[in-house]
């Protein structure tokens, strides 16, 4: 649906976007994630044909996005980091405005009113768009993005500047388009992607750091794969027999915890999981299993990991604004 093929823009020497590839297939929920200044609202603006790559190419549906803009401008809803709203128009008047721009064949009433109803914003349809909360102001921008029935909708930080209740609000309206859309959403913010999206693409400094679906990526992104046990039973014919288990490496024990129970380490080829067998082990021989846990990075560690480095230039333009208690939190956002 998407292909993103070595995409790489330059603002003068500052390389903002860094041989960057991805696809998006048909129907899913991507996040773009990565912190302030990591090239996500420049790679939006490429592939929805607002600013021309320095090189590397997208295609949209197999549309080359420089051969043919037209073309793709239709396949994309876009909503900006910075919506293009005008204040002095009401919602009535900016969304029909919409229509005419973007030259819709739908039949004009029932096409806004269905838009309307999905993103609910019926009952501020005779408002002027700039007396409006800040979380309905967003929703006509995701209600214009919807104009034409685009099969794609990239949406730039659409939580950025709303409350929590507003928050969670967009989010769903966000998971209900996903529905019936392919949707390209970024934030800064890891807890919104995961919340939201199946798929999460980090970037940082301009370069894809990591790209997988949302619940297996930190698994798969952890270099060493360790669980950590808790059991009753004898020291070392425990991790004897645990270290005779099929996808098991090394098991060390880590001592006594509690009285006749011990924390064994054992770790673990990368794809492949022990616990099943090693519950039938430990039930056999009647040592009760008193704790186990995967010691695979959580997401929040492989985030910080994937952005913390080289992030001195990024700190510096942003006047230390950003920090990763904010990455991970939202922090001032909300
Ligand atoms: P993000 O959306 O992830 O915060 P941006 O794509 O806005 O990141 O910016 C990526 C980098 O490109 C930053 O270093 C930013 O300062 C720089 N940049 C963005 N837009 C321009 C521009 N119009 N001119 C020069 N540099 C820019
Ligand atoms: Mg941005």
């Amino acid at each position: 649906m998407i292909e993103v093929r070595n995409l790489t823009k330059r603002y003068g020497t500052n390389l903002a976007v860094d041989r960057v590839s991805f696809t998006v297939e048909e129907g899913t929920i991507v996040g773009f994630l990565g912190p302030n200044g990591a090239g996500k609202s420049t790679t939006m603006n490429i592939i929805t044909g607002y600013l021309s790559a320095t090189s590397g190419e997208v295609l949209v549906s197999g549309k080359n996005t420089l051969d043919e803009p037209l073309e793709v401008k239709k396949l994309i809803g876009y909503l900006p980091e910075q919506p293009p709203l005008y204040m002095d128009m009401t919602v009535k008047e900016y969304l029909n405005f919409m229509y005419d721009l973007k030259k819709v064949k739908l039949p004009r009433e029932k096409h806004l009113q269905e838009i309307c109803q999905l993103v609910r914003i019926e009952e501020v349809y005779n408002r002027l768009v700039g007396n409006l909360s800040k979380g309905y102001k967003q929703r006509v921008g995701i209600a214009q993005a919807l104009v034409g029935n685009p099969p794609v909708l990239i949406l730039d930080e659409p939580t950025v500047g709303l409350d929590p209740k507003q928050i969670i609000e967009i989010r769903d309206l966000i998971k209900r388009l996903g529905k019936n859309h392919t949707v390209i959403l970024s934030s800064h913010i890891l807890p919104e992607v995961q919340a939201v999206c199946e798929r999460i693409i980090v970037i940082n400094n301009g370069r894809l750091v990591a790209d997988g679906a949302t619940d297996t990526l930190s698994h798969d992104l952890s270099k060493d794969h360790r669980l950590l046990l808790r059991a009753e039973g004898p020291e070392r014919e425990m991790v004897h027999a645990i270290r005779a288990l099929p996808r098991v490496q090394e098991v060390i024990s880590l001592g006594e915890k509690e009285p006749g129970v011990f924390e064994i380490s054992i770790e673990t080829d990368p794809n492949s999981d022990p616990r099943r067998d090693l519950f039938a082990l430990m039930t056999r021989r009647g040592w009760p299993m008193m704790a186990l846990k995967s010691m695979d990075l959580t997401l929040e560690d492989l985030f910080l990991q994937l952005t913390t480095s080289d992030n001195a230039a990024v700190a510096e333009e942003y006047g230390d604004e950003m920090d990763h208690a904010e990455l991970l939190q939202g922090g001032k956002d909300r």
